[in-house]
């Protein structure tokens, strides 16, 4: 029988001084939704497990400007925070429509980014957000733009002895609208065959970009950001033929495999359609941000 010893530490420090002492034997448990599963499959063998769950430290939504969410936050928690809704419904849509109320109720965005699953639901709407991701060791604080942490399916820059403490994002522009879709087989609780991310906005006039920012999930070994899309949305005025050819560039970017969930060329269809269809919702939410 395959055993591992469970701690708890009571801070933050206490953790890290416990992934010093444990080094590679030692894997950092959040809400336990992924490593359970994994450890069950034995794609993990941890001798320790140091939890981080309930550590009040890394529970915290923070706004001030712009948003910091602390890594052990649930998902549930940002869904049913009202300022999120408002100010960050990117983030909203994906915590809103990931797993099922349990998983959510248990799952963190600390654990779903650091799994880092090109499906992670939770990685496009911090790209298209710019956020920063804040990690610590017993050695001291480093922060690393998102659009660098991820390093392949299940590799992150992180390394033995750090932890990430929180997500920092910076305050949206004006006259912003930005959303997240995901496309999966069914309804209810299943991760994407692929997930759109996209932040616009807009000049006074409502209708010329001024910024845009588009994330792919399940589009490439890594969640990404389809640059040359945004390039070509940036001084143009939106509408639905431009957000059509954006979804064309964005599809034309993305490089996805075929697996068991969807076909490859079949992925590329749905982020040429999400690209455009995420983008209109971003328009009108713009619209509604510069009424409020
Ligand atoms: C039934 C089911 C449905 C699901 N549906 C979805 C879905 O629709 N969309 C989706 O994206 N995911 C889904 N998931 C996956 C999972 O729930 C999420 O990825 C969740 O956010 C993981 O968070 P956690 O706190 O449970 O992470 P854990 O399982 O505790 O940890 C995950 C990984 O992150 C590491 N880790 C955790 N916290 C930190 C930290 N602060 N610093 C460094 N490393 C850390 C752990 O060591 C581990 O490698 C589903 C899972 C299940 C079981």
């Amino acid at each position: 029988m395959r055993t591992f010893e469970y701690l708890k530490p009571a801070s933050v420090n206490k953790a890290l001084a416990l992934l010093d002492l444990y080094g590679d034997q030692a894997k950092l448990i959040a809400g336990g939704t992924d490593v359970m599963v994994q450890w069950k499959k034995r794609i993990i063998s941890p001798q320790v497990l140091i939890s981080l769950r309930n550590l009040a430290e890394l529970s915290f939504i923070k706004f001030g400007g712009g948003l910091e969410i602390g890594a052990g936050t649930t998902h549930r928690a940002l869904e049913l925070s009202p300022e999120i809704r408002e100010h960050f419904p990117v983030i909203h849509d994906a915590v809103s429509n990931l797993g099922s109320v349990q998983v959510r109720n248990s799952g963190t965005i600390g654990g779903n980014i650091c799994n880092a699953a090109p499906s992670a639901d939770t990685a496009p709407p911090l790209l298209v957000l710019d956020t920063n991701v804040r990690i610590a060791s017993t050695k001291g604080e480093r922060t690393v733009a998102i659009r660098d942490f991820f390093r392949g399916p299940s590799r992150t820059v992180l390394q033995t002895g750090e932890l990430v403490t929180l997500f920092s994002i910076p305050a949206p522009l004006p006259r912003t609208g930005m959303a997240y879709s995901k496309h999966t087989r069914r309804k209810a609780m299943d991760l994407p065959i692929v997930g759109v991310a996209v932040l616009l906005s807009f000049e006074e006039d409502l209708k010329t970009c001024r910024k845009a920012a588009i994330a792919l999930g399940v589009a490439a070994p890594t969640p990404m950001r389809a640059a040359n899309a945004e390039a070509f949305l940036a001084g143009k005025p939106v509408d639905k033929t431009t957000l059509l050819e954006a979804g064309k560039i964005a599809s034309e970017e993305a490089s996805p495999r075929t697996t068991i969930r969807g076909s490859a060329w079949y992925r590329k269809e749905i982020i040429r359609v999400l690209v455009r269809r995420t983008g209109l919702i971003c328009m009108e939410r713009a619209k509604g941000a510069a009424r409020s």
